[in-house]
């Protein structure tokens, strides 16, 4: 009696991958090893290029173990697709395949797996890459057509319950043979072995399974699911408040550092423009002081100069007022002598001839006078030359003949011998008068 339930179950789970189907591998009567690798192929390729490069492999390389070993590009050109990068992809993944039964059959004869599903069972979870869904439909062709049966499989009808849970991969086999109608048992290997994936023993990740609405088990995992994911979304929150007022306090500590050192350094600032204010200052002083001592020093010099000048002047002016002085006075003297020979001369006209003896003495003493008169003023005059002379000292050592020569320098120099002269020249003439 089939199972209605397996049925709605096997149509709520999505098809991501459409397996070969079981008459074109019985029709092309294909060794377990081939259906493995037409189920590699057609998970890529559709279910006839996926046979038309199963052909072109197997003609390429006989052997299989040949094309495990062998480079991929020795036989991608085998994989019949147009699309460069998908035929290289694909020939990686046909390597991959036999590298994996190989390691875990050590060879590749899987037939005897058709007789022993248990073994069958755990020779397939073992291979990895293949992946669950392909390795149910594996063991679906394997037991004949019949209902597939692995640990992982039970475990998941269990969890939905539908069969109860058994060790024996044959019991289960049988016991899901009877349940799943063999029109719906090449869709339940493919579509159910695709939820094996999620239905781990300790960790199962319903919250992505297509049956957690249906699975009371996953309902439950789902519910707990929800509550951590609310309970780590308030821990993801408080711990994000708490990076964000770390930030901010870390923004804080910056901006507080930040405005310290800018005062610091606006501090430093006008400590060096004062320095440099003072200093500008001191020098700016100190050139005062000396534009004002130097001034003081011209005004001095100019006053000094001003002083000899007016010195120099008032001396040029005492000497001016003294010469003039001194012939007033010798002015004043020759015409006090000059009046007083007038009136000796009058005198003498009027005593006439008598007393001759005495005239001569009277004309001798205005003679005196007269000659008395000269000397002054030739007194006078060498005193004005005197300087003259003074700067001319090469004069004074001329020959003395050229001195005797001028009548005036010989009357400076020696007044007295030439008053002796004048003297001998006057007694001489009143002696020859006489
Ligand atoms: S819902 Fe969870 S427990 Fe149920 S079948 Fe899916 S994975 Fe397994």
């Amino acid at each position: 009696m089939t199972d209605k339930r397996i049925a709605q179950l096997v149509a709520a789970i999505p098809a991501a991958w459409t397996p070969p189907p079981l008459k074109l591998i019985e029709s092309e009567k294909l060794s377990l090893l081939e259906t493995g690798l037409l189920c590699t192929l057609t998970k890529h390729l559709s279910a006839t290029a996926g046979l038309k490069s199963l052909r072109g492999l197997h003609a390429l390389f006989p052997d299989w173990n040949e094309l495990r070993v062998s480079q991929v590009q020795e036989f991608e050109s085998a994989i019949k697709t147009k699309n460069d990068d998908l035929r290289r992809l694909v020939a990686g993944v046909v390597k991959e395949y036999l590298q994996e039964i190989f390691q875990n059959n050590h060879g590749f004869d899987l037939e005897p797996y058709r007789d022993d599903p248990t073994e069958a069972a755990k020779f397939v979870a073992e291979l990895t890459h293949f992946g669950t869904s392909a390795q149910h439909y594996l063991l679906f062709v394997a037991a004949g057509g019949e209902a597939p049966a692995s640990n992982g499989l039970v475990r998941v009808l269990d969890r939905l319950g539908v069969v109860k849970r058994t060790s024996s991969m044959r019991k289960a086999q049988e016991a899901l043979s009877k349940k799943v109608s063999p029109a719906d048992r090449e869709a339940f290997a493919s579509r159910f072995g695709a939820i094996v994936e999620f239905c781990e023993s300790k960790k199962p990740t319903c919250w992505e399974c297509a049956l957690v609405e249906a699975c009371p088990f996953g309902k439950k995992v789902f519910k707990d699911w929800q509550a951590q994911q609310v309970r780590l979304e308030l821990h993801r929150e408080r711990e994000e408040a708490a990076r964000l007022k770390a930030e901010e306090r870390e923004r804080k500590r910056l901006e507080a550092e930040a405005k310290k050192r800018a005062e610091k350094l606006a501090k430093e600032e006008a400590k060096r423009q004062a320095i440099a204010e003072r200093k500008a200052r001191a020098e700016e002083k100190k050139a005062e002081m000396k534009r004002k001592k130097l001034a003081a020093a011209k005004a001095a010099a100019a006053k000094k100069v001003a002083a000899k000048k007016k010195a120099a002047a008032a001396k040029k002016k005492a000497t001016a007022k003294k010469a003039a002085a001194k012939k007033a006075a010798a002015a004043k003297q020759k015409a006090a002598a000059q009046k007083a020979a007038a009136k000796k001369k009058a005198a003498a006209k009027k005593k006439g001839g008598t007393k001759r003896s005495s005239s001569p003495k009277k004309k001798s003493t205005a003679k005196k006078a007269k000659k008395k008169s000269t000397k002054r003023t030739t007194k006078k005059k060498t005193s004005k030359k005197k300087p003259s002379t003074k700067r001319k000292p090469a004069a004074k050592k001329k020959p003395a003949a050229k001195k005797k020569s001028t009548k005036k320098r010989g009357a400076t120099k020696k007044p007295a011998a030439k008053k002796k002269t004048k003297k001998g020249a006057t007694r001489r003439k009143s002696k020859k008068r006489r």
